[in-house]
C-alpha cells in the first residue's frame, strides 16, 4: 500500500465521519454493554454466541454505528481493509435500520450483507494494490460465529461475481466509493487497480 500511516490515518478518519462511525475498544465494557442491550446481541450471533474471551480478542464487531475493536489492535490505520469491511455494516444500519437487524438475523440474509460488506473492503484493497486478496470461506468467517458453512459458500459466490466486476474497474460500495472519491482528491497517485469510469 503506498498510503502513508497519516494518509491512512487521515481516510479512516474521514471515513468514520463519513458515516457517523464511532470506534470502540472491547475492553471498554460499559459502553459495549449498553449497545449489546440495545441492539440485543444474542438476537445477532444466534445459537453460536462467542465465549466472551474468544468475542473481546478476536473479532472486529458491528453493532449500529458503533464499531468494537479487539482488545490490543492497535492504530487504526493498520485496519483499513477490515475497517472497510464493517463500515459497510454501518452503512447497511444507517441504509435500512431496523430491517437490517430483521434481515442480518436470517442466514440468508446475513450471507448476503456479509458479501456486501466484504465486497467493500475487496474494492479498497483493488484501488490500493492493483490485486484481489482471497475471499474464501476462511476468510468470511472473519466473523467466525456469523455463517454456517452453507451460507459462507453463498457469500462465496456472491463474491466470486463481484471479484470479476471489481477486476474490471468496477467499484459499486458505498464505502469502496467513498475511498476512490478520497484517493482522487487526497492521493490519486495511490490508485493503482484500474477504475472504469
Ligand atoms: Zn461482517
Amino acid at each position: 500500500m503506498s498510503l502513508s500511516v497519516e494518509q491512512r490515518t487521515e481516510m479512516v478518519r474521514h471515513l468514520l465521519k463519513r458515516y457517523a462511525a464511532f470506534v470502540r475498544d472491547k475492553d471498554d465494557t460499559e459502553v459495549i454493554r449498553a449497545v449489546a442491550e440495545v441492539f440485543d446481541v444474542a438476537a445477532f450471533f444466534g445459537a453460536g454466541v462467542p465465549s466472551t474471551d474468544e468475542f473481546l480478542t478476536r473479532y472486529w464487531t458491528t453493532l449500529g454505528p458503533v464499531i468494537f475493536a479487539p482488545k490490543g489492535h492497535g492504530p487504526l490505520a493498520e485496519h483499513l481493509l477490515v475497517l472497510c469491511h464493517e463500515l459497510t455494516h454501518v452503512v447497511q444500519f444507517w441504509r435500512d435500520g431496523l430491517s437490517f437487524a430483521i434481515r442480518y438475523c436470517t442466514r440468508k440474509g446475513r450471507a448476503e450483507l456479509e458479501a456486501e460488506a466484504e465486497r467493500g473492503a475487496i474494492e479498497v484493497a483493488w484501488l490500493l494494490t492493483g490485486t484481489l486478496p482471497a475471499y474464501d470461506a476462511l476468510a468470511i468467517t472473519r466473523h467466525g460465529y456469523a455463517l454456517d458453512e452453507a451460507h459462507a459458500a453463498h457469500t462465496v459466490n456472491l463474491l466470486h461475481t463481484a471479484v470479476t466486476s471489481i477486476a474490471n474497474g468496477v467499484i459499486s460500495t458505498d464505502v469502496g466509493l467513498e475511498v476512490l472519491g478520497w484517493l482522487r482528491q487526497n492521493a490519486p497517485d495511490a490508485i493503482v487497480g484500474k477504475v472504469a469510469s
